[in-house]
């Protein structure tokens, strides 16, 4: 072994060190661990990015089980890797855009992926979202996913700006609040189901984000810390 130290990758905010045949070791550990594509009950769930633009108090990624899946990707993955990781889909009741990260930050491949999905197997497509589309890509940007996506979840998670920034910590600051409504606002006539969701978190008004999604007449639920969720 040499004494030359090599950054092998950065998991859950520890940078590991490595070098010679321990790196190769956990080398092949990690990509073991390559996770493109998991189930959930009767869901297939693809996983695309671990890039998020919110840092959620609550966010899965920051407990040891997660989903009970390592959903640290060691690289973002490709079309054709995703498209080989899905397999056949056509047993599920929805294939479901949704993994350690924020799947719009790869609006367009995500939009790739769905039209090959449609194409080949007529799935069910749903996106888990936190709604800061528009702030990545520009307004409009969910028009690229008609036709091809049905169901869209969007995070609101506070009823309004202060909250959302204390609990979210969204990189883009102030504003970004009002950006996830208008996203939301956008969706309508585009996707054909839209829920607004929150986190039953300390301190959020449950019942003035469900006004905030009855105003627009879409879905609204509540999920508790763990991922469950309740209507
Ligand atoms: S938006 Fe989702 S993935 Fe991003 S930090 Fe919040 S809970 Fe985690």
């Amino acid at each position: 072994m040499t004494g030359e130290l090599i950054i092998l990758v950065q998991r859950q905010g520890i940078v590991i060190l490595l070098n010679g045949p321990v790196l190769q070791y956990l080398g092949r550990v990690i990509l073991k661990d390559f996770i493109l594509a998991y189930d959930i009950e009767y869901r297939r769930y693809l996983n695309v990015t671990n890039r998020c633009t919110n840092n959620c108090a609550f966010c899965i990624r920051k407990t040891d089980s997660g989903v009970g899946y390592n959903l640290w990707l060691t690289r973002e993955p490709g079309y054709d890797e995703i498209k080989d990781a899905l397999g056949d889909p056509s047993g599920y009741s929805e294939v479901v855009f949704c993994g350690y990260g924020e799947p719009l930050v790869r609006l367009d491949l995500v939009r790739d992926v769905s039209r090959f999905i449609k194409d080949s197997y007529g799935s069910v497509i749903r996106v888990n979202t936190n709604g800061h589309a528009d702030l990545l890509h520009g307004r409009g940007s969910v028009e690229r996913l008609k036709g091809l996506v049905d169901r869209i979840n969007i995070s609101l998670n506070a009823e309004n700006e202060d909250k959302y920034r204390e609990i979210c910590r969204p990189s883009f600051g102030p504003g970004t609040h009002d950006a996830v409504i208008q996203f939301a606002g956008s969706c309508v006539g585009v996707i054909p189901d839209i829920t607004l969701s929150v986190v039953d978190w300390p301190g959020v008004d449950i019942e003035k984000c469900r006004e905030i999604a009855e105003s627009m007449g879409v879905a609204f639920r509540v999920r508790q810390p763990d991922g469950t969720r309740q209507v």
